[in-house]
């Protein structure tokens, strides 16, 4: 026996055991899942075994008929899911089983907040995989034997889930995973063959592997004669659900195969289900999702679309599949004419890949907008789990950039709270009669966004303006110019132009306001000095004293903030500072004869205008220092 073979009792690490306790808490309502999960690992185990024997025949070991069995057995009160897949190898085991190894759990636990109702809601986002055979079973035994290793390979791993388990090497004859469930007392229904073959036919009827159990078998043997052994049968169709045909799936199926893909509890929000013929041939099965997974946001976020070829399962592959901002997306494409041993580098330049891919995305972005069209509050659900991400959509899908834009929605001066609710046609249906603009403004808050004086002059004349603070933002502005021939344009860049908005008369004026206060304008440039790029007189302000704005094409301050709190460069640009002569307070500054006031007033109004739309001060010490300093004075005036 080598080192390797001893039974060695291991402690799970603790968030195993908080795992495995909040499992059995929240899930307790529902759970029967616990077999969707271990089967779908069995498939998911059949299927990459599929996969690695295109290049190596011998790990079908002379036995190339897969499929998963389950036994159950009464007396003793357990219930067996095998399967003739891959298997794991004793470290695999100890790597997989008895480990946070999988950075989901570990997010999972961080999202954790304590409250049960909350945390169980969290699952559903998580999934819990193997862990929930705890639900109904006191101890889980896993027999296990990776593919073509020899059969002294085998490990045996065994818990009662309660803070350790033990894993030793044992002698296994066939290759695959062997998971006894142990019963709890009160679960012994779970022992019962009906009450299985029940379960598999509503969650896994669809999966393509097939799912057997031994034939019921009822009555007396006759007289004389010996009861025969029974005889596997298959107890699910078995068949690809993609490969059926539409009018004979009913929602629930679909539904049911989508959890199962997806590794989801809940039941998606819409699907697009397709067979394409011709040149390229395949089937699509496209799934959104009901909520966002929790590794939304990770680069290296799996399941998304899978890829088979010709019902061999070859790869999740969702970037080749799908573009990035449609990573929400699952489901299944399974090619007719692309070969078997396709391999990544393969699919990077692929023409069947490419078009599948861009049919791919034709059908979810219809899918949407139908959506939208249909459904209000579908699509208000969709867009808050995933608005996010199609806003990556117009810098990644040039193409598409119309349609992706068509179906955001923003939150704008006019729409209620902050919700998210206003298209772009909807705003420009409701624009302005000389309106020509689609007016944005990006903060980092909907409160620093909404107050800004940047705003004052398209309240008083009743122009719309959309209220960007989704970080992402920034970035889908520096890509989406123009929207059906309008043009995008922030309130806080550039010279305010607003076009016919603003009658010759009003110019008229504001050129001649800016000639009355043209010393003002001076002395305060001077007293600001290299802290400002243009001291100028503002048509935007109604109320503030002063604003900030920057040139046409230089980055907004509030990009500018976003990279600086991601820790990366941001090229220093100095503000535009405009001032409003109406404001009493300017007025005040402009009649200061004492020049050190005066300077001290100049830069707060810069300060002030720095806080208002929600920067940081470089030296909030010194801005605290004048402010006293002024404060002590009209005291002892
Ligand atoms: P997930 O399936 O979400 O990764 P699980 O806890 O269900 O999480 O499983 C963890 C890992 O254990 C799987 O990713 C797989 O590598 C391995 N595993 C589980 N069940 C089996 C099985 N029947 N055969 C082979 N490997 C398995």
């Amino acid at each position: 026996m080598t080192v390797d073979a001893h039974k060695e009792t291991m402690e799970f690490q603790a968030e195993v055991s908080q795992v495995l306790n909040l499992v059995i808490r929240s899930l307790y309502s529902n759970k029967e899942i616990f077999l969707r999960e271990l089967i779908s690992n069995a498939s998911d185990a059949a299927e990459k075994l599929r996969f690695e024997a295109l290049t190596d025949d011998a790990l079908y070991e002379e036995d190339p008929n897969l499929r998963i069995r389950i036994s159950v057995d009464k007396e003793r009160r357990t219930l067996t899911i095998s399967d003739n897949g891959i298997g794991m190898s004793r470290q695999e085991v100890s790597e997989t089983i008895g480990t946070i190894a999988n950075s989901g759990t570990r997010k999972f636990l961080e999202a954790m907040s304590g409250d049960q109702a909350q945390d169980s809601q969290l699952i559903g986002q998580f999934g819990v995989g193997f862990y929930s055979a705890f639900i109904v079973a006191d101890k889980v035994t896993l027999v296990t034997r990776r593919a073509g290793s020899g059969s002294e390979h085998g490990v045996r791993w065994e818990s009662s889930g309660e803070g350790d388990y033990t894993i030793e090497t044992v002698e296994k004859a066939g290759r695959g995973t062997d998971i006894t469930l142990h019963l709890r007392e009160d679960e012994a229904e779970f022992a019962e063959s009906y009450r299985i073959r029940s379960i598999v036919s509503k969650f896994s009827d669809h999966i393509a592997i097939p799912v057997e159990m031994l034939e019921e078998q009822y009555g007396e043997p006759e007289e004389g004669e010996e009861r025969k052994a029974p005889e596997w049968e298959q107890v699910n169709s078995g068949t690809a659900l993609w490969m059926r045909s539409k009018s004979e799936i009913k929602e629930e199926e679909y539904n049911e195969f989508y959890k199962h893909i997806g590794h989801d509890f809940e039941d998606p929000l819409a699907h697009a289900h397709n067979r394409v013929e011709g040149k390229n041939e395949y089937s699509s099965l496209l799934f959104i999702p009901s909520r966002a997974p929790f590794d939304m946001w990770d680069r290296e976020q799996k399941h998304g679309v899978k890829l088979y070829v010709r019902r061999v399962f070859i790869m999740d592959e969702a970037d080749k599949l799908m573009p990035r901002y449609l990573r929400f997306v699952k489901g299944v494409v399974d090619s007719d004419d692309l070969p078997l041993n396709v391999s990544r580098e393969l699919l990077q330049h692929n023409r069947k890949i490419d078009s599948i891919r861009s049919a791919n995305v034709k059908r979810v972005l219809g899918l949407l907008e139908k959506m939208a069209k249909d459904d209000g509050e579908k699509f208000a659900k969709f867009w808050k789990e995933f608005g996010t991400v199609l806003k990556e959509g117009p810098a990644e899908d040039f193409a598409n950039k119309e349609r992706i834009a068509g179906l955001m929605r923003f939150a704008t001066t006019k729409s209620e709270g902050r919700e998210q609710s206003v298209s772009l046609d909807a705003y420009i249906e409701r624009m302005q009669e000389k309106q020509e603009k689609i007016y944005y403004i990006t903060a980092d808050s909907h409160a620093a966004a909404l107050h800004s004086p940047h705003l004052e002059v398209f309240r008083k004349k009743d122009v719309e303006v959309l209220l960007l603070t989704d970080r992402v933002d920034e970035w889908l502005v520096s890509h989406l110019s123009e929207f059906k021939g309008k043009h995008l344009q922030s309130v806080a860049k550039g010279a305010l132009d607003l076009g016919e908005l603003d009658d010759a008369e009003s110019k008229e004026a504001l050129e001649k306001v800016a000639e009355e206060h043209k010393d003002l304008v001076e002395r305060i440039t001077k007293a600001l000095g290299e802290r400002v790029k243009e001291v100028r007189i503002s048509n935007r302000l109604t109320e503030s004293p002063a604003c900030l704005v920057v040139g046409d094409y230089e980055m907004s301050a509030n990009l500018q903030r976003v990279l600086k709190q991601m820790g990366q460069d941001a090229p220093e640009t100095k503000p535009i500072l405009e001032v409003n002569p109406t404001h009493p307070l300017v007025a005040k500054i402009e009649q200061e004869p004492d020049q050190e006031t005066f300077a001290d007033l100049a830069s707060i109004l810069l300060d002030q205008a720095t806080l208002s739309e929600g920067g940081q001060l470089e030296d909030p010490a010194a801005f605290v220092h004048r402010l006293n300093r002024l404060m002590l004075n009209l005291s002892a005036g």
